[in-house]
């Protein structure tokens, strides 16, 4: 029998996707570029219905045409090399589907290469790590439309399922590079995500003086409401964990504070900058890592650099305050969100893009890093108003931003007091002022432009396709 579906790449995310889609009734042939990791799947798996092969010739050869091929290699030079190796072996109508952590306009431009040889290609994001691959990714796909029908009914049954009306966590997101630019933002919203919850904890660590066990308690109560989401979930559960090699301590606490990253935050800010959109909260969770790394320097400069002279004063019950830092999060998650929203609305434009943007919210209620309860809620706004141009013109995000907003602004500025950074807090509550705002200082920029280029400036009374040059040197 031939295989109904193929997999290359059997390090940690090819071999469970394999074993995933085996899982539901499919055959899978299976290759590795390095025969180690084929055999070990073999020797693990061996009941399964997995065709191995260790030539790329004899790999193709063992898949039914029209082949439907899916590549979870290192993103970049990995996934070219197989491309290239491929080629030659594959017909007209096959469908290779690139899994990795591409980069979408490397997808772009593989897509439109690879299209000139009659061979579709698929770029896909794939969330949840390795057992999300194993049990049920969210998948971001995108590509040509009608190979991706012959696609889905695998990824369908492979993809996560809702549990609020168990619809699998998978749509087609567009032409070409569509999948993986929605993977991007949503690997952008995860650093945003992961950025506020770690600047609360800050806060509630170095301004409120709270214990670790007290920080996991409470984060377990935030999880119960609206911040409902795995990510809050995860934390609760790591600050109880304590130190796995001998010391009594929390494990956060023998955790140097270096993070790392792998390139996808940087990627969607700068295509922020690219398609000129704020996302600012994004950005921040991004240059906080990279300060982070900065460790050396920030060991010295924390020798000769004062923080503020005087302490906070904190109120005897802290229950209020730990209220606000609640209110300050989901009210900065919105914010980031709204803006991760507005870069796809944008990048639409640029790259002839049709999104649905409520499928997007709905595919990631489950599988991925970011599942969150109140993806529904976006999913709903974008249901009663496909044309939404921000989330914070729709009626539930609006009232929860008016009614936070006074929580963030007292956060903040009792961090900023205390000399504790919260980078991406602040630039939340940013963003809504400067959003909200009917006017901004622009015009005072227009003038300085117009004063020094002659760049020239609208008017606030003539229509705005006009433009006016001040005769600023006209006195001499
Ligand atoms: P890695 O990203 O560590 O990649 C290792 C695999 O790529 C191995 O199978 C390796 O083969 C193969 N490979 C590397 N270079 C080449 C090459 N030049 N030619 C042929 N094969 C090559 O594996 P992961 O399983 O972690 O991830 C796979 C993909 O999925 C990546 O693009 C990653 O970004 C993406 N991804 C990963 C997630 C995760 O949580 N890990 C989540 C979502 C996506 P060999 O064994 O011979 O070295």
């Amino acid at each position: 029998t031939q295989a109904d579906f193929g997999v290359v790449g059997m390090a940690v995310m090819g071999r469970n996707l394999a074993l995933n889609v085996e899982s539901r009734g499919y055959t899978v042939a299976i290759f590795n570029r390095s025969r180690s990791k084929t055999d070990d799947v073999m020797a693990k798996h061996s009941d399964k219905k997995l065709i191995p092969s260790f030539t790329i010739e004899d790999f193709v050869k063992s898949i039914a045409k029209p082949r439907r091929i899916m590549l979870m290699v290192k993103a970049g030079a990995g996934t070219d090399a197989v491309i290239n190796e491929l080629i030659p072996l594959l017909d007209k109508g096959d469908i290779l589907i690139d899994g990795g952590n591409t980069f979408f306009k490397d997808t772009i431009a593989r897509n439109a290469r690879l299209a000139d040889s009659g061979i579709n290609f698929i770029g896909t994001g794939v969330s949840g790590g390795e057992l999300g691959a194993l049990k049920g990714p969210s998948l971001m796909p995108g590509g040509q439309k009608e190979a991706y029908e012959l696609v889905r009914p695998i990824f369908e049954q492979i993809a996560a399922k809702a549990t609020q009306d168990g619809k699998p966590c998978v749509t087609f997101c567009g032409e070409n590079g569509a999948g993986h630019y929605v993977k991007m933002v949503h690997n952008g919203i995860e650093y945003g995500d992961e950025e506020l919850i770690d600047e609360t904890y800050n806060i509630m660590r170095n301004v409120l003086g709270l214990s670790v066990d007290e920080m996991a308690d409470i984060f377990k109560e935030w999880n119960k409401g609206e911040l409902d989401s795995y990510l809050i979930e995860i934390t609760a559960d790591i600050l109880t964990r304590k130190d796995d090699l001998g010391s009594d301590k929390p494990i956060v606490d023998m955790i140097l504070d270096r993070g790392n990253n792998k390139g996808t935050g940087r990627w969607s800010s700068g295509d922020a900058l690219e398609v000129q959109v704020p996302q600012s909260v994004i950005t921040e969770a991004v240059y906080a890592r990279y300060i982070s790394m900065m460790k050396d320097e920030r060991v010295a400069a924390s020798k000769v650099l004062n923080g503020p002279a005087k302490k906070v004063e904190l109120p005897e019950d802290k229950k209020e305050l730990v209220e606000k830092i609640r209110q300050a999060l989901y009210f900065a998650k919105i914010m980031s969100y709204a803006q991760g929203f507005e870069q796809l609305r944008f990048a639409a434009k640029q790259y002839n893009w049709d999104f649905d943007y409520g499928k997007l919210a709905q595919i990631w209620r489950a599988g991925c890093i970011i599942r969150a309860g109140f993806l529904q809620n976006i999913t709903d706004a974008y249901d009663k108003k496909p044309d939404l141009t921000n989330l914070l013109m729709d009626d539930y995000f609006k009232d929860i931003a008016n009614k936070y907003q006074e929580a963030v602004r007292d956060v903040v500025a009792l961090a900023v007091k205390a000399g504790v950074p919260v980078p991406a807090l602040s630039a939340a509550v940013i963003y809504f002022d400067s959003y909200r705002s009917e006017v901004l200082p622009a015009n005072l920029l227009q003038a300085q432009r117009d004063y020094f280029g002659a760049h020239t400036y609208q008017r606030v009374d003539k229509p705005f396709d006009q433009a006016f040059h001040y005769p600023w040197y006209a006195e001499g």
